[in-house]
């Protein structure tokens, strides 16, 4: 698919016509990856972040939120849980928690390995490359890491480096080759929409996704935070010429166009777009392309805690209800939970190649 395709879909508003890219990109997904609809259970481990991104609700500039972070007993019997429930991996997410040493990480990986065998997937920002291999030695098998926009004026705006590390933050495109290059399993993803994104970049970051062969594609809206610089910001405000105006489609259209572009990729139907439409959004993701969802697992007494945006769709009162409820609405539309690790086959095809 050419940029110029990537494009004219992105600003498409026929409905017959996007109903063609709904149902190729549907088609697709049944063809390369299957019915069977990979859960994936995220664990927000914590909320504490030396960094100030400028969108997002745990930035270390807003002293709102009571930062919290999972004891190392608590994050192995959330894994147990998930295990319990019948998952293949378990995603541990926090904002880039610089008081936290690889090494206590890199042990509680091994105790998760230990115990339950499932595929540990990270998402922890930003660390220095010896922090990644540490982490890969314990046995994680896959990182995510959003680029957020490919914008790299509009990157840096948003994305204030960090200040006293010791290492100087790079551009997450070059941290995710190296993240492949170690081994992991590599996913990344943009938010769509953001204040000063244009259309031509929400199509070169489709079109990067492609260049970066990603094993799995996270995107969702932008949602504004109240307490962040761009909470206030509204997208159509932004006084950028061809800004891209989120609407109810955006959302699917970037998740039927990665699925084009990478057609053998794990893409999640992402909660920001469960919160964008909590009725039908998590449903008509998995409908236009999506493969995969991630039901937070998170204990009820930390989740409000982890407000990168606000009023989060998609979960029950319990870990146990917001599996449930994602199990539902999987076999309401006629596919199947699946089983094991999902392994995303571009990985595992390259993996029987050495
Ligand atoms: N600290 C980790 C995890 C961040 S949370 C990291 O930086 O990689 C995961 C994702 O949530 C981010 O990558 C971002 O794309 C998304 N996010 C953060 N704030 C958001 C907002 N206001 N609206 C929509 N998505 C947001």
């Amino acid at each position: 698919m050419t940029f110029d395709e990537i494009r004219a879909w992105l600003v498409e508003a026929n409905p017959e016509k996007l109903e063609r890219l709904w149902l190729s990109a549907d088609s697709l997904r049944h063809d390369t990856v299957g019915d069977e609809v990979y859960l994936r259970g995220l664990v927000e481990i914590s909320n504490i972040c030396r960094r100030n991104c400028l969108y997002c609700g745990i930035r270390a500039g807003n002293p709102k939120p009571q930062r919290y972070r999972m004891s190392a007993e608590e994050m192995v019997e959330t894994a147990r849980l998930a295990k319990k429930l019948g998952y293949g991996t378990v995603v541990l997410q926090s904002g880039e928690d610089g008081s936290v040493s690889a090494e206590e990480i890199a042990e509680i990986i091994r105790q998760i390995k230990r115990k339950t065998n499932l595929a540990v997937t990270l998402s922890l920002g930003e660390r220095a490359e010896e922090d990644y291999i540490t982490w890969f030695k314990a046995g994680a098998n896959r990182y995510l890491l959003r680029f957020e926009t490919s914008n790299e004026t509009l990157y840096r705006a948003i994305h204030p480096p960090h200040a006293q590390g010791r290492y100087r933050s790079g551009s997450r495109i070059e941290l995710l080759k190296t993240l492949r290059n170690i081994g992991y399993e590599i996913g990344s993803g943009v938010m769509a929409g953001i204040p000063g994104q244009t259309w031509d970049d929400l199509a070169r970051d489709i079109a990067l996704f492609a260049e970066l062969d990603l094993d799995m594609i996270g995107c969702g809206p932008f949602l504004p935070h109240p307490d962040t610089p761009l909470g206030g910001v509204r997208s159509q405000e932004s006084g950028v010429e061809e800004q891209v105006i989120l609407d109810k489609h955006l959302p699917f259209k970037v998740i039927a166009l990665a699925r084009l572009v990478c057609p053998a990729a794990n893409i999640p139907t992402t909660t920001a777009i469960a919160t964008l439409d909590p009725v039908h959004g998590r449903l008509l993701g998995l409908s236009r392309g999506a493969n995969v969802v991630m039901p937070n697992l998170t204990p009820a007494c930390y989740r409000k805690m982890y407000e990168i945006y606000p009023h989060k769709a998609a979960s029950g009162e319990t870990p146990e209800e917001t599996h449930e409820l994602a199990v539902r609405q999987i076999l309401e539309l006629g596919r199947t939970p699946g089983q094991g690790a999902g392994t995303s086959p571009r990985f595992l095809k390259n993996a029987t190649q050495i």
